[in-house]
């Protein structure tokens, strides 16, 4: 988990704040990637005693099987595993903490006290 500086958006309101982000390691991503793919295949070996189900859903399990496997990894290298932001709200001054899992950016949130809405803006990476 790495500590970084992050802004918080509340409408006009940005506020500076500290937060925990983690990403997801490679070896996670490929095991989604890899579940994605066999759960597929799963499906076309299940399929294979049906009638007619096994002539459309096996071969087309078998062939998107890799494809989705390939995509649900990419897209877990880009998710931010766990993110913890707290801060002060500017609305209603009372402090908050919010936590983020397995999502992309934007971040949306609301105070737990006065419904504010804000936007956690994570640092550009250069
Ligand atoms: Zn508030």
């Amino acid at each position: 988990m790495s500590e970084s500086s992050m802004q918080i958006k509340f409408g006009s309101h940005t506020l500076n704040a500290v937060g925990h982000s983690e990403k997801p390691t490679f070896k996670n991503s490929v095991l989604k990637g890899v579940k994605a793919w066999l759960g597929l295949w799963a499906v076309a070996i299940v399929c294979v005693p049906v009638p007619v189900l096994h002539l459309v859903i096996t071969p087309l399990a078998l062939l998107f099987g890799p494809i989705i496997g390939l995509l649900v990894f990419y897209r877990s290298r880009r998710l931010i595993a766990h993110l913890e932001v707290s801060g002060e709200c500017p609305e209603c001054k009372s402090p908050f903490t919010a936590e983020f899992r397995d999502t992309l950016p934007p971040l949306y949130g609301m105070c737990p006290s006065c419904k504010a809405g804000y936007e956690v803006v994570l640092p550009q990476k250069k």
